[in-house]
C-alpha cells in the first residue's frame, strides 16, 4: 500500500513531535517545513559564546514521564533526551529576599498561624478533586476557590505565582480543574526538570527521529498558504510559489495564524471564525538570561517574589507602571540542571517574569524600564550577582513576537476559564477537509511544551483510528 503523503508545517513541539509519531509507524511520508533556521519553535535553543541558550523555557513539568517523554518511548528512542530533575536542592521561594522551603519553612512567609491551616486546606480540596469532576470545576477560577479559605494577599502572592509559572495567567483566570490536574501530575511524577542539550534538545530529538525514519525537514523554509481546493487541503504553497501536494496537511502555527493567514477566512463558516476571534491567548513575560564568570548558587530554581500587595499591584500594572523591583521572577540557574549549559568554571542564569498587560505602542524606553526592574529582582534573589556577570541578554515579547507571532505570548491560546476541556480550540478543521492543527493551542492538558505535545499525542491517535 502507497504510505499517506503528510506535509506539517512548523518545528515546534507540536509539528516535530506529531511528524516522528506517523513517521515511524512507516505509513506515512513525512515532510516538515520551519520558517526560521532553528528547529522547534518556542522550545529552540542556540548557542552563545558557550553557552546554551532556550528561546523561551525554563523548565519542564514532568520530563520523560510527561507528555514529551511520551513521545520519545512512542518511537522507541526514550534515551534520545536525557533529563535532570529541579530536585536536590528542591526548588525555593525567594519571598522579599527571605528563602523559603515550601512546607518546611512556611513561617518564613510570616503569614498568621491560623493561615497555613487554611493553605493546606485549600491545597488540600484542590487536590482531591476526582478527574472526573474536573471539566465541572474548570468553570471556576482558583482565585474564587481559594477565597473561601483564605483572603490572604500573601498566601494568593504565592498560589496566584503558580498561577502565573504553569499557564501564564492570573489566578482569576486560571481554571480549578486544569490546576487540579497539572499539580497532581507533577506531585506524582515528582519529575519536573530540564532537557540535558537546552529545551532546543527535545524537538532536535523529535526531527531526528522523523530522519531516521525516512521523512524530510527543511529548514529556513516559509510556507505562504494552504492549498484548498474544492473544501479539501491538497497541500502547501511555498514563499517562492511552488506546490507541495499532500493527503494530509497539519498545521503547527497555531489555530487563528493557520485559519486567518494560511487558509483565509473566506474558507470558514462565521460561527467558527466567531468561536475562533474570540479565544484569548496567553500573557507574555521577557527574559534575562544571565552569564557569570564564576557560579554564584548552588540552588536550581528560584521563584522570587518581592511583594504580596497584590491588589495594589495589579492596579499599577493596569495604569502601565512598572515597578522598581520586578515581582513573580522564576529564576532557574540552568547550569546546576544541565551543566553542558555554560563553558566549565561558569554559570547560567536565567530570569523570566513581568507579566505585564503590554501597553498599545511598547517603547524601548518601556522595555528598558522593564529590564532594570528585573535586574533589581535578580539582584536581591542573588546578593552580589553583579561582581561575576559576564553579559546579560534581555529577550521581550517583541522579539518572540517577531519569530512566531501570536503576540509574542508564552503558551498559545491560554487555558483560561471558558478555554479548556471541551472548549479548546479544534484539531480537526471544522471546514477545511483533510487539515489537522497541532500545537499548544489545540492541546487538551498540561503546561507549556507538555500542552503541544499532548496535541501531537491526540491528533497522532486520531488519525490512525481513520
Ligand atoms: C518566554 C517563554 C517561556 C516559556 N517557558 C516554558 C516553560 O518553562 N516550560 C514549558 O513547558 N513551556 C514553556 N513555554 C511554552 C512553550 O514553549 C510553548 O507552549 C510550546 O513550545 C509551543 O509549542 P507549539 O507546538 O505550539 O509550537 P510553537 O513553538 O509555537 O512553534 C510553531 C512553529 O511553527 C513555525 N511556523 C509558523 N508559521 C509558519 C509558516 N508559515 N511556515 C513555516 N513554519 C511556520 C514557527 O516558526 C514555529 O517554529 C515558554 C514559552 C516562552 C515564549
Amino acid at each position: 500500500m502507497s504510505k499517506k503523503r503528510v506535509v506539517i508545517i512548523g518545528s515546534g513541539i507540536g509539528g516535530s513531535a506529531v511528524g516522528a509519531l506517523l513517521a515511524h509507524t512507516g505509513s506515512y511520508e513525512v515532510s516538515l517545513y520551519e520558517r526560521n533556521k532553528l528547529i522547534g519553535g518556542r522550545f529552540a535553543s542556540y548557542e552563545k559564546d558557550g553557552f546554551k541558550i532556550d528561546i523561551g523555557c525554563h523548565l519542564i513539568a514532568n520530563c520523560d514521564k510527561g507528555n514529551l517523554g511520551q513521545v520519545l518511548r512512542m518511537v522507541g528512542r526514550p534515551d534520545w533526551v536525557q533529563w535532570s530533575y529541579a530536585a536536590r536542592p528542591a526548588p525555593t521561594i525567594n519571598f522579599k529576599g527571605k528563602r523559603v522551603r515550601f512546607p518546611k519553612d512556611i513561617e518564613g512567609l510570616n503569614l498568621p498561624p491560623d493561615e497555613v491551616g487554611k493553605i493546606l486546606e485549600f491545597y488540600g480540596k484542590a487536590m482531591s478533586i476526582p478527574p472526573e469532576e474536573y471539566d465541572a470545576w474548570d468553570k471556576r477560577s482558583v482565585y474564587s476557590l481559594m477565597q473561601e479559605y483564605t483572603k490572604n494577599e500573601t498566601v494568593r502572592a504565592v498560589f496566584g505565582l503558580l498561577s502565573g509559572i504553569f499557564f501564564v495567567i492570573s489566578d482569576q483566570e486560571t481554571p480549578v480543574g486544569e490546576y487540579a490536574l497539572c499539580s497532581k501530575q507533577m506531585l506524582m511524577n515528582k519529575a519536573t526538570g530540564y532537557p540535558i542539550g537546552g529545551t532546543g534538545s527535545v524537538p532536535e530529538a523529535y526531527v531526528k527521529s522523523i530522519k531516521t525514519d525516512g521523512g524530510q525537514v527543511f529548514l529556513s523554509t516559509p510556507i505562504k498558504s494552504i492549498a484548498v481546493e474544492n473544501g479539501r487541503a491538497r497541500g502547501i504553497i511555498l514563499e517562492n510559489g511552488k506546490k507541495v501536494d499532500a493527503d494530509i496537511v497539519i498545521s503547527n502555527a497555531g489555530n487563528k495564524p493557520t485559519v486567518n493567514f494560511l487558509v483565509g477566512r473566506e474558507h470558514y463558516r462565521s460561527e467558527v471564525l466567531a468561536r475562533l476571534d474570540k479565544y484569548e491567548y496567553s500573557k507574555c513575560v521577557s527574559m534575562m538570561r544571565i552569564a557569570l564568570k564564576q557560579p554564584v548558587s548552588d540552588e536550581k530554581m528560584v521563584m522570587f517574589i518581592s511583594r504580596d500587595d497584590l491588589s495594589v499591584l495589579e492596579q499599577e500594572r493596569r495604569d502601565g507602571i512598572i515597578a522598581d523591583v520586578l515581582t513573580d521572577v522564576m529564576c532557574p540557574v540552568i547550569s546546576n540542571l544541565d551543566p553542558t549549559a555554560c563553558p566549565e568554571g561558569r554559570q547560567l542564569i536565567i530570569a523570566g517574569g513581568g507579566t505585564h498587560p503590554m501597553p498599545e505602542k511598547p517603547d524601548s524606553a518601556w522595555f528598558k524600564k522593564l529590564e532594570n526592574s528585573m535586574f533589581n529582582a535578580v539582584k536581591i534573589a542573588y546578593p552580589g550577582i553583579e561582581k561575576h556577570i559576564m553579559w546579560t541578554s534581555f529577550t521581550t515579547s517583541r522579539e518572540i513576537d517577531n519569530m512566531f507571532g501570536e503576540g509574542g505570548n508564552v503558551i498559545g491560546i491560554a487555558q483560561k476559564v471558558g478555554q479548556v476541556g471541551p472548549d479548546r480550540p479544534f484539531l480537526t478543521d471544522p471546514c477545511v477537509k483533510n487539515l489537522y492543527h497541532c500545537s499548544a493551542d489545540s492541546g487538551m492538558h498540561g503546561i507549556g511544551g507538555e500542552l503541544a505535545a499532548d496535541s501531537a499525542l491526540r491528533l497522532f491517535e486520531l488519525l490512525e483510528s481513520k
